[in-house]
């Protein structure tokens, strides 16, 4: 049978989006606060639901929608083969998860959709990205690259050799919890000490001078010495993450989003190339770093690009769909 119809789900910490798409581009979008009451299986339902809500909206039936990309918050486990969620953000019966309304361990998000749906790919956030940016954005078709985000939270996604890496749950690319520097005091939401992510998220830089991460890259560029210092010291610690990455992957070129890199890469990026440069040229020289070319819309296309037939791909990209803002910004179920 064809593809007549697919469906995108981005799932963060905070918000639902639920898309529904045809060959020639999105037809309904609708978001919704992420739910965290009642039993674990409450956002399978939830994002099912969505989804039927944005089959009504678009006018498609819902048997029809058969096919369904997720791009989600990690990090993964297996349940039986199929993907469960135990992300610290959602799930409250984590060691390290904040105060949230639910007791939950594992959320058995593919089993629940498996009940309504027939083929469901399920990624990380970056890695979803990554194709996203792969099949549509700044690194079209490129075999050897890397998607990182810098936003509150540090993640990754890794192409090598033409091929995603996944690794055994999924959860390739979780860079922002590498350990950087074991002496120091910055605390990541996961727990550990002097993580890439405890040294340089949005949260954390902003925490040292009690300030929003936003003002201090503001402030740094307007010339603030002390903000300045915070700023160029995280743009260090993100290129050495990236050198490390590029040693280990061989990689020609990043492509960067999230807001922090939205905002401020035009300013960071020649702290970052510096560091990446300054090593071992016989494995840096020629590498790039680029901003991503979907910015705010990476996640919904990232999730389409999942499940899209091969034969949309053309025609999307001629006519660049994500760019008529219309059936994107439709809100509301
Ligand atoms: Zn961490």
């Amino acid at each position: 049978m064809n593809t007549l119809y697919i469906g995108a789900l981005d799932i963060g910490g905070t918000k639902i989006a639920a898309t529904v798409a045809g060959c020639e581009g999105p037809l309904a979008r609708i978001t919704q606060p992420t739910v965290k009451t009642g039993s674990p299986r409450a956002l399978g339902e939830q994002v099912t639901a969505l989804l039927h809500a944005a089959c009504d909206q678009a006018g498609v039936e819902r048997e029809l929608l058969q096919t369904v990309g997720v791009c989600s918050c990690g990090p993964f486990v297996k349940i039986d083969g199929t993907v469960g969620l135990v992300t610290p953000n959602i799930c409250g019966g984590l060691k390290y998860s904040p105060d949230l309304p639910n007791d939950w361990k594992i959320i058995p998000l593919e089993q629940v959709m498996r009940e309504s749906f027939g083929k469901i790919v399920i990624e990380n956030d970056c890695v979803a990205a990554l194709v996203a940016e792969r099949t549509f954005g700044a690194v079209q078709d490129e075999p050897d690259c890397i998607y990182a985000t810098w936003s509150t939270g540090i993640g990754f996604g890794l192409c090598v050799d033409g091929r995603v890496l996944r690794g055994k749950h999924g959860n390739a690319g979780h860079g922002g919890h590498m350990l950087m520097d074991w002496q120091s005091d910055a605390v990541c939401g996961c727990g550990n000490r002097g993580d890439l992510e405890a040294l340089i998220s949005g949260r954390n830089v902003g925490a040292r001078l009690g300030m929003s991460a936003a003002d201090i890259f503001t402030a740094a560029r307007g010339g603030d010495a002390a903000a300045r210092e915070i700023a160029v010291e995280a743009a260090q610690w993100f290129g050495r993450a990236l050198y490390n990455l590029a040693a280990i992957l061989d990689t020609r070129i990043f492509v960067i989003g999230g807001s922090v890199w939205i905002h401020h890469g035009e300013w960071l990026a020649p702290f970052v190339q510096k560091e990446i440069e300054s090593r071992l040229p016989a494995l840096t020289e020629g590498v790039s770093i680029v901003p991503a070319g979907l910015e705010g819309l990476v996640a919904d296309v990232g999730a389409l690009s999942l499940v899209m037939p091969a034969g949309w791909i053309p025609e999307w990209r001629k006519a660049q769909p994500w760019r008529d803002p219309q059936p994107w910004r439709k809100q509301g179920a």
